[in-house]
C-alpha cells in the first residue's frame, strides 16, 4: 500500500460520518417509530376471555406467571369459568418469548407495546391482576397480525381493542340461546 493511503482512507471515513445524518434521536423528547409487532414489557389481558385455565403459567419457561383461581359460578354449563384471584407476572425475569400468549387457548393474553417500565427495585417489576385489569387494551400485533388488517394501530391514542375483537373468534362466551340449543334442545 502506498505511503499515506491508509491515512487518507481513514480521513474519508471520518469525513463521511461528520456529515451523515445521525441515527439516534433525543429520547424522550423524540422517539423512533416502533413496529406494530414489537413485543413490549407490559401485557394485555382480557378478563372476559380468561377461564383461569393457567395454560399460560404452565408454558412459561421461566415460571414467572403465578395464578390462583376460585370457583366463580359463571358459565357452569360450559364447565365453569374460574375467577382469577392472583395473576402475577414477574417481568424482571421475562424474556418476552411470547410462549404464554401462544399457549392461551382463548386469546385472553397478549403482549403489549410498552418499554418504559424500569424500576429501581426488582420487587416492583411484578404486574398484578389489578394492573392487568386496569391496563389499556392495546395489544401488540405480533401474535395477531389480523388486527393490522382491520386498521388497528397500537400507538394511536384511543385505538383500544375490545375483548370481542381480540381473538380469532369473535366471542368465546356463547349466548343463553346458544347454550340452550347446545345443551338442552340439541340432546
Ligand atoms: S413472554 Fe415468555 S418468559 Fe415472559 S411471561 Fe410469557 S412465557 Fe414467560
Ligand atoms: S390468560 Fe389464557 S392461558 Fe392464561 S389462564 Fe387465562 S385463559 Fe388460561
Amino acid at each position: 500500500m502506498p505511503y499515506g493511503l491508509g491515512i487518507a482512507k481513514g480521513m474519508m471515513v471520518t469525513l463521511r460520518n461528520l456529515v451523515r445524518k445521525p441515527v439516534t434521536v433525543q429520547y424522550p423528547e423524540q422517539r423512533v417509530a416502533q413496529h406494530h409487532r414489537f413485543r413490549g414489557e407490559d401485557f394485555v389481558w382480557y378478563e372476559e376471555r380468561c377461564t383461569g385455565c393457567a395454560s399460560c403459567a404452565k408454558y412459561c419457561p421461566q415460571g414467572i406467571i403465578k395464578i390462583v383461581t376460585a370457583p366463580s359460578g359463571e358459565m357452569t354449563q360450559e364447565g365453569e369459568k374460574y375467577k382469577l384471584e392472583v395473576f402475577d407476572i414477574e417481568i424482571a425475569r421475562c424474556m418476552f418469548c411470547g410462549l404464554c400468549v401462544e399457549a392461551c387457548p382463548y386469546d385472553a393474553l397478549h403482549m403489549g407495546s410498552g418499554f418504559e417500565r424500569a424500576r429501581p427495585r426488582q420487587s416492583d417489576l411484578v404486574i398484578s391482576v389489578d394492573e392487568l385489569k386496569a391496563s389499556a387494551k392495546k395489544p401488540s400485533t405480533w401474535f395477531r397480525p389480523q388486527l393490522q388488517d382491520r386498521g388497528y394501530d397500537p400507538f394511536q391514542p384511543g385505538d383500544d381493542v375490545s375483548w370481542q375483537d381480540a381473538g380469532r373468534e369473535k366471542s368465546v362466551a356463547p349466548t343463553y340461546e346458544e347454550m340452550l340449543q347446545r345443551w338442552v334442545q340439541g340432546r
